[in-house]
């Protein structure tokens, strides 16, 4: 055995089908008594439900989350906490009203529950990404953690088809990094490794039945595990160029992943056989790039960047936003691999 690091992140996770009855014990459980719920205006009605479901231990609502956490959001929903008088937040939503949560809890020191409706993983990692003028800075601090996770397989039910195949694949992403991360250890490879599994056998199965409850179930389980390594250990190039296209070329988060990953993966492999031993096993498949282009196409997303607009020439900017200041990463970053790994996610070729 290598010697390794463990670092628990310190959260409480409920899980399983019905567990939103349960947020009222768990706001009680805080110690807590005056909830502000937050959520994106997509997702309005449904907070507006939790909302009344918390009867007196509802202070208000805020649903004006949006993607990336602006500051002026966050301003303006402090305001709110302010006028309110609100000892807790209970964001229902993806990794955005997620986010909003994160950015109250570390400017109050306010305890966060988090009531996870996409496969994103935010709910377990203490980072949190601000914009600030068009610009994305991400800070690691466990004042940011939420303090309870209550996972609802219930409210997944929801999610569109292809998104919950998008986004199940970017928590997958988290996994695969996590398993050749500089800082792994024994129990974070378990969890990556079980989540690309539970993620990989049940989201084909969402993608051609939305409302199957098992495999809701399974790929909702997965997210967890896959969000828990992403809070664990550090990413490498997989994550360092879909910051730089969502950052710098405004590209959708879960649907770059979808596409990129497969790629850089092929990229790292020769550095990394140990962890492409655990993620082909996990994937069932004798090739883990392309059995990860593969279920890419079963869950119906996009196989090219070209088809979120990224052009040919946008290839060569990408390539040299991506190698400055790079992540750590297995394998030398050199520009002409990262251009070829660009170039084949822009026009979809399957990794061989
Ligand atoms: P999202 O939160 O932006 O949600 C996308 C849309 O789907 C929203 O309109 C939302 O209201 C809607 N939605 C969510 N769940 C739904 C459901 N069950 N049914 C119907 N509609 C639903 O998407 P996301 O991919 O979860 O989050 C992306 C954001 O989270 C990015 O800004 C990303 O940077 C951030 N993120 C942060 C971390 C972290 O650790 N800090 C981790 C992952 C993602």
């Amino acid at each position: 055995m290598q010697p390794f690091v463990y670092d628990g992140l310190p959260s409480r996770v409920v899980f399983g089908r019905g567990t939103l009855s349960q947020l009222s014990e768990e706001i009680e459980h805080l110690g807590c008594s005056r909830a502000l719920v937050l959520a994106t205006p997509q997702q309005h009605e449904q907070a507006s439900r939790v909302l009344e479901q918390l009867g007196k231990k509802g202070a208000g609502l805020y649903a004006d989350a949006v993607m990336h956490t602006p500051v002026e959001v966050t301003e303006h929903a402090l305001q709110v906490v302010k006028e309110l008088n609100v000892d807790c937040t209970v964001a229902i939503g993806g990794g955005s009203t997620i986010g909003l949560g994160k950015a109250i809890a570390l400017r109050t020191g306010l305890p966060q529950i988090a009531i996870p409706t996409t496969y994103a993983g935010s709910e377990m990692t203490p980072i949190l990404g601000e914009t600030r003028d068009g610009i994305k800075a991400t800070q690691r601090t466990l004042e940011v953690l939420p303090e309870t996770v209550i996972y609802d397989v219930d409210l997944t039910l929801t999610l569109p088809a292809v998104m919950s195949g998008t986004s199940g694949i970017n928590a997958i992403a988290h996994a695969v990094e996590a398993l050749y991360a500089r800082d792994c250890n024994p129990v974070i490879a378990l969890m990556a490794e079980e989540g690309i599994a539970a993620l990989a056998r049940s989201l084909p199965v969402i993608a051609s039945d939305p409302t199957h409850a098992e495999a809701r179930s399974d790929a909702l389980y997965g997210a967890w595990l896959c969000g828990t390594c992403l809070g664990s250990v550090g990413m490498s190039l997989h994550h360092k160029l879909c910051h730089t296209l969502g950052g710098s070329f405004n590209l959708p988060h879960a649907e770059t992943h979808t596409i990129v990953l497969p790629h850089a993966l092929a990229y790292n492999a020769p550095a990394v056989p140990g962890a492409m031993a655990r993620i082909r096993r996990a994937l069932g498949c004798d090739d883990a790039a392309a059995g990860l282009f593969d279920l890419g196409r079963a869950v119906g997303a996009p196989s090219g960047l070209a088809e979120l607009g990224f052009t040919e020439a946008d290839v060569e900017r990408a390539t040299d936003i991506a190698i400055q200041n790079p992540y750590w990463n297995p394998r030398e970053i050199e520009a002409t691999g990262i251009h070829q790994l660009l170039s084949n996610a822009q026009a979809g070729r399957r990794p061989n």
